[in-house]
């Protein structure tokens, strides 16, 4: 499909009191009409702030942002609020963890959608109630005439979330994020829900960027994966196949502690360690102290030079920021060596 987004060479810095946050460094990507990429990494990974900067919902005075991301052509680094304002009604539409951060508590949910609508749409009131009930069953609301007229505590937890797809979709835009749509949701609605946003992305056509630290809902839903450490991009490609053949140790040792990639319960691994602190990277490849393959690259390259992105060998579409010359899959783990 077409790129609705691309985001090139991207880095977000949050000066502090102690310094300066790289939330995230030199990111690029791309989200196509019709597919569904995942972006994965850890809390901290910086998976969350680069989707906030395509939505503008950094602070400006706080942040500082450099690289390239350009909607639908429009590009957005530097962007005035009020291009940030139309953007986030008409072309990308953001679905929250928490619901009830997007939702008005004290209006109707119904008269929520359909004001979303009419801003941008030369229509009456009426026409847009009827939009609004339209959209609500389009996304598996009961009874949507009686439910537009509710408020959102009147909704259980996932058709809240329906509810915020619904107002996400109102505009049709052609970016839908998902910023970890389904933590707060038990299992069998969580499921529900990606369904959802599945069958919604058939229908409407768009692009989807779904933001998780779960890579069985990465398995379920996604087309392409790039994968996040340390506010940096380590691993991309087609998300079945970097789950079935990760080559970035980082992906590897994300795979290795899912209970699904091991037989027998104890041999779960968790990665050692814990994400460096984003104030204070770490010199070289950033995963270096947690690396369980670091021994199998020559000299000291991974505490001295940050990879550049570079294909993986017998892989097509895989590229890795790694000194490794071999997939991870096919050597052996350090044993003992940190
Ligand atoms: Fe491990 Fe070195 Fe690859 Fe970093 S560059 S992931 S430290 S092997
Ligand atoms: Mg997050």
């Amino acid at each position: 499909g077409d790129v609705v987004l691309d985001v090139q060479d991207l880095s977000v810095v949050f000066p502090t009191e102690e310094g300066l946050v790289k939330a995230v460094s030199n990111l690029t990507y791309q989200a196509r009409l019709g597919r569904t990429l995942a972006i994965v990494g850890e809390s901290g990974s910086g998976k969350s702030v680069s989707s906030m900067a395509v939505l503008g919902l950094h602070n400006p005075k706080r942040t500082q942002i450099t690289g390239s991301i350009k909607l639908d052509g429009i590009e957005l680094v530097g962007a005035p609020q009020s291009t940030f304002q139309k953007v986030r009604s008409t072309k990308a539409a953001m679905v929250f963890q928490d619901p009830q951060s997007a939702l008005h508590p004290f209006h109707k949910i119904g008269k929520q959608i359909a004001e979303a609508y009419l801003a941008h749409n030369k229509v009456s009131k009426a026409v847009a109630q009827k939009r609004a009930i339209e959209m609500l069953d389009l996304v598996g609301i009961p009874n949507p005439q009686r439910r537009a007229l509710q408020f959102p505590h009147e909704f259980s937890g996932g058709m809240r979330q329906r509810a915020m797809i619904a107002l996400g979709l109102v505009n049709n835009p052609k970016l839908l994020i998902a910023d970890e749509p389904t933590t707060a949701l038990d299992v069998t609605v969580q499921a529900q829900i990606l369904d959802l946003v599945n069958d919604l992305q058939k229908e409407f056509g768009s692009a989807v960027i779904l933001i998780t630290h779960d890579l069985a809902v990465v398995a379920e839903t996604a087309d392409d994966i790039v994968v996040m450490y340390a506010g940096r991009g380590v691993e991309k490609g087609d998300a079945k196949e970097v789950l079935a053949q990760p080559s970035h140790p980082y992906t590897y040792g994300l795979l290795q502690s899912l209970p699904s990639h091991s037989e027998d319960l104890t041999e779960l691994k968790a990665i050692q360690g814990t994400p460096p602190s984003l104030l204070n990277l770490p010199p070289g490849c950033s995963f270096h102290p947690r690396c369980d393959f670091k021994s199998q690259v020559p000299g000291d390259a991974c505490w001295t030079e940050l990879p550049e992105w570079r294909p993986t060998p017998g892989l097509a579409n895989r590229q890795i920021r790694c000194h490794l010359t071999d997939p991870v899959g096919t050597l052996q783990e350090d044993e003992g060596v940190r």
